[in-house]
C-alpha cells in the first residue's frame, strides 16, 4: 500500500459485486486526487477487529454494506441520521473517534430531487413496499421531508409494524396486496428485493396510482425494472435505484477526500455499462 495515498474501502461479506469502487475511483481520477478505494471482504466475526484496525490499515474511512450495517452503528459514534435509521453505511475517522452516518437517506431523497422536481410539494401520502434496512432509510427520509402519511406494506406484517413503532403515528401499516391505498398516493417506493434479476416482479398495478404520482424503485439490477417500465408507460415520473446508489456515495467521498463530487451522466454511463456487462 502506498502510504502517501488517502485510502477508503467498502466492507461487506460477500463484497465482489459492489459497484462502490467503480464510483469512488472514477471520482478520484476525475478530480485528480491521489487516493484509492478498495473492496474488503470481512466476515461478521472479524468485523469489529477490522474496524479497530482501520487506521493501521491506512484507511480514513469506509462504506459498510450487508451484513455489517447494524454492527457498524454499534461500533461507532453515529450521527442522528444513522441512529434514526438504526444502521450505518458510512464511517470516517475523526481523530481517535470513529464516526458514522447513513447516506442511504440522502441518496434516496437527492435522487428524487434530481429526477422528479418538487416531488414532495404538498405530498400527503406515500406508499413504501418493504420493511428491511432500505425501507428504514426511506421512511426516515420521508418523515424528515414532512410527508403527511407513509403507508408501509410488507409481506411480513410484523416487520412493517416495527417501522410504525420506530417512526411514530405518521407511519401506517396496510396489508400486503392491498392496492386501495394506491389511489391517493403521490409517491410509491419499492424497497423490497422483488423485481431484482432472479426474483419475481412486484404484484402491484400502477394503474391504481393517481396521474401525478412518482414511482421510485431501489432495485438497480436490472436498471429498468418491470415496475419502472409500467410507471413510465403510464406517463408517471420515476427515479431508479442506480440514481440512489450514485447519490448515496457523494457524502462519503466528501468526508474522506475533501471534495463534494458531482453525479454526472458520464459516471452513470460508466456504472450502467458495468451493470450491463455483468448481466450479460
Ligand atoms: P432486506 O433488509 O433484506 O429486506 C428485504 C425486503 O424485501 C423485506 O421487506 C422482505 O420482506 C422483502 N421481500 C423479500 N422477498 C420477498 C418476496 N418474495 N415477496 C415479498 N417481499 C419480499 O433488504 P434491504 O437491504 O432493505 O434491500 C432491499 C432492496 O433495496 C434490495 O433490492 C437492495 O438491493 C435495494 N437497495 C438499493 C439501494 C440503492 O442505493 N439503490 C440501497 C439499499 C438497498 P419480509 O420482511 O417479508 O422478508
Amino acid at each position: 500500500m502506498n502510504a502517501r495515498l488517502r485510502a477508503a474501502c467498502v466492507v461487506g461479506w460477500p463484497i465482489a459485486h459492489s459497484r462502490s469502487p467503480l464510483i469512488h475511483n472514477y471520482w478520484l481520477k476525475h478530480y485528480g486526487i491521489a487516493g484509492e478505494y478498495r473492496r474488503e471482504a470481512v466476515p461478521p466475526q472479524e468485523f469489529a477487529a477490522f474496524l479497530g484496525s482501520l487506521a493501521a490499515r491506512g484507511y480514513v474511512g469506509a462504506n459498510v454494506t450487508v451484513p455489517h450495517k447494524e454492527a457498524a452503528l454499534a461500533l461507532s459514534q453515529p450521527d442522528d441520521r444513522a441512529k434514526g435509521v438504526g444502521a450505518a453505511n458510512t464511517l470516517w475517522r475523526d481523530g481517535a473517534v470513529l464516526r458514522s452516518t447513513n447516506t442511504d437517506v440522502e441518496g434516496f431523497l437527492d435522487n428524487l430531487d434530481a429526477n422528479a422536481l418538487q416531488w414532495d410539494r404538498g405530498l400527503k401520502s406515500a406508499v413504501v413496499l418493504g420493511a428491511g434496512g432500505a425501507a428504514h432509510a426511506v421512511v426516515y427520509g420521508l418523515i424528515g421531508r414532512g410527508v403527511g402519511r407513509v403507508i408501509v406494506i410488507n409481506r411480513t406484517r410484523s416487520r412493517a409494524q416495527t417501522l410504525r413503532e420506530r417512526f411514530g403515528s405518521r407511519v401506517q401499516v396496510a396489508e400486503w396486496g392491498d392496492e386501495t391505498v394506491l389511489t391517493d398516493a403521490g409517491l410509491l417506493v419499492n424497497a423490497t428485493t422483488l423485481g431484482m434479476a432472479g426474483q419475481p416482479d412486484l404484484p402491484i398495478d400502477v394503474a391504481q396510482l393517481p396521474g401525478h404520482a412518482v414511482v421510485a424503485d431501489l432495485v438497480y439490477v436490472p436498471l429498468l425494472t418491470a415496475l419502472l417500465r409500467a410507471a413510465r408507460e403510464r406517463g408517471l415520473r420515476t427515479a431508479d435505484g442506480l440514481g440512489m446508489l450514485l447519490h448515496q456515495a457523494v457524502r462519503g467521498f466528501a468526508l474522506w477526500f475533501g471534495k463534494t463530487p458531482d453525479v454526472t451522466g458520464e459516471l452513470r454511463a460508466l456504472v450502467e455499462a458495468d451493470l450491463g456487462s455483468s448481466a450479460a
